[in-house]
């Protein structure tokens, strides 16, 4: 018997409750201080200060890890250009073979790794045991399988490794970013110098474990922790080869800056400001659950989320009121509770950048829609939000909010909708979403989005090249693409 538009409305504002479902923390050992990894082991930092990484949850200190300084940092690419040699001569099939081994451990220390991605970074627990920790994983695994097969990959070409990567990353996939990073460096033959970013520097920490157990060769991988200042040590000392850096759009430009002239080879992955455009033929549930996942997964805190979403004017009003309907049933909550969809925001400061770009877009004459939400009395968190009556003038249209917060604008044609697509200085990423393949194609060919999802969003691989145009930055990770940074082709 079908229900009344009444009855439907009241089954969809029933909350529904779910029994608290906590994943067990108890098999999870944090170190109350962690060293600096460096030629294999962990060792005791020149530097003195050290500072707390807490969880975003709880407001609860974690562990205390090294602000490593200059001295630190030359000591680690000193280990890493030690063991470039004996690394980038070792047969591929056996460098292949460490890099199978790491991401067996991934496996087998997934649990582990979830929970202490989960608990220093405020990210939901089925996120980080369903994708950061087995796209991790899937990395090593991938690049293990080109390790020996360089000369394939590049026919009729000489690939060699260029010595010494010096990779920086962010906080909003720690562990995920660094085998994007790693897994590619090592397969091409190069050794690296690693900085996880100061308020997710954990997960790095147990990886540094899993180089130990795997008997990674000593100073292959090195990690070191820290702040801006670190990372800039890192990209900057005159013996690393290849910067490779995930994060903001300013720091990137910083860098790219620092190492012009310097014959480093250089990758930027930086931010983004994707349109998730739906037309008026999409399935309209399927693009409620499209762009719930391209915004609010992750708390927002995703370099290509679909903070845009463009929406066709005859179809915006049914759409509109579908994805209210189901932002009133996401759960923000513990991030550690297997039922939980929006976790906490990753720090203080984030939250009140956040927070900032919603008053400006309240004040410019935005109008704000937050469902109806409980937020714990400790910790940093923001309610899924979206936000109507958007011009494309407006900062919450053009900034990266990296946030649970749409900007919801419409379109009448697929010109318009492309040109309001463009029209940002970034490039990362897109969504489309419509019945026909003819113009999936015919949009896809004009974006400028690194990658384009149709019917789908966020989807990752290991075999799928990654990356930006504009200010989103340059260079491929993932797939064949992502061995090209860590090779000089003869
Ligand atoms: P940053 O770009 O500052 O951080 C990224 C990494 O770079 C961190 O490891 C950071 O260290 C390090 N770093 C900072 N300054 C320097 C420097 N001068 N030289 C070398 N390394 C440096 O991002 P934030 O954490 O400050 O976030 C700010 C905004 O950036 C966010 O609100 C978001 O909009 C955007 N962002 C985008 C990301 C993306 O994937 N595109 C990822 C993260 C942020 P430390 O952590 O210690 O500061």
């Amino acid at each position: 018997m079908a229900i009344t538009k009444k009855e439907s409305q009241a089954l969809a504002k029933q909350t529904f409750e779910y029994a608290p479902a906590p994943e067990a923390i108890d098999h999870v050992k944090i170190q109350p201080r962690y060293g600096l990894f460096i030629g294999g082991k962990f060792v005791t930092a020149h530097s003195k200060k050290r500072f707390p990484t807490i969880n975003p949850a709880t407001e609860q200190k974690l562990a205390e890890v090294v602000e490593a300084d200059e001295v630190d940092v030359d000591r680690a690419v000193k280990a890493a250009s030690k063991a470039f040699d004996s690394w980038a001569r070792l047969s591929p099939s056996r460098r292949a073979r460490y890099l199978f081994r790491i991401s067996r451990l991934l496996q087998e220390r997934s649990r582990e790794l979830a929970v202490v991605e989960t608990m220093d970074g405020g990210k939901p627990i089925k996120e980080s045991r369903d994708v950061d920790i087995p796209l991790s994983a899937a990395h090593f695994f991938y690049y293990a399988g080109w390790a020996d097969k360089l000369e394939w990959a590049f026919p009729n070409r000489k690939p060699r490794p260029l010595g010494v990567a010096g990779q920086v990353i962010p906080w909003n996939f720690p562990l995920l970013m660094l085998a994007w990073k790693i897994a590619p460096a090592l397969a091409a033959g190069n050794t690296v110098v690693l900085k996880p970013a100061e308020t997710t520097p954990l997960s790095a920490m147990v990886f540094a474990e899993i180089c130990m157990q795997a008997d990674l060769p000593p100073g292959v991988v090195n990690i070191v922790t820290g702040a801006g200042k670190t990372g800039s040590l890192v990209v900057t000392h005159p013996d690393v080869k290849k910067v490779a850096f995930t994060g903001s759009t300013e720091v990137g430009k910083l860098i790219q800056r620092a190492v012009a002239g310097t014959g480093k080879k250089l990758t930027l992955e930086l931010g983004g400001k994707a349109a998730n455009i739906v037309f008026e033929d999409a399935p309209l549930d399927q693009a409620v659950e499209g762009i719930v996942n391209g915004i609010y997964f992750n708390q927002g805190h995703v370099c290509c989320a679909g903070s845009r979403l463009l929406v066709q004017e005859s179809i915006a009003e049914p759409l509109l009121e579908k994805l209210k309907r189901r932002l009133s049933t996401l759960r923000l909550g513990d991030p550690l509770d297997k039922n939980t969809d929006i976790g906490a925001i990753n720090s203080r400061a984030q939250l009140e950048k956040i927070q900032e770009l919603v008053e400006s877009g309240i004040e410019e004459g935005a109008e704000l829609y937050q469902p109806e939400c409980v937020l714990p009395a400790r910790g940093f968190w923001f309610p899924p939000s979206l936000f109507t009556n958007v011009a494309q003038s407006y900062r919450i249209a053009r900034e990266e909010i990296f946030g649970p917060v749409l900007s919801v604008l419409t379109f009448r044609t697929p010109d318009e909708a492309v040109a309001k697509a463009n029209n940002t200085p970034y490039g990362l990423s897109a969504g489309v979403w419509t019945d026909k393949g003819s113009r999936i194609l015919w949009m896809a060919e004009r974006m400028r989005a690194g990658v384009v999802w149709a019917n789908t969003f966020n989807r990752f691989d290991p075999t799928s090249p990654f990356g930006g145009y504009k200010e989103s930055g340059f260079g491929r990770e993932g797939g064949v693409h992502g061995l090209l940074p860590y090779l000089e082709l003869n």
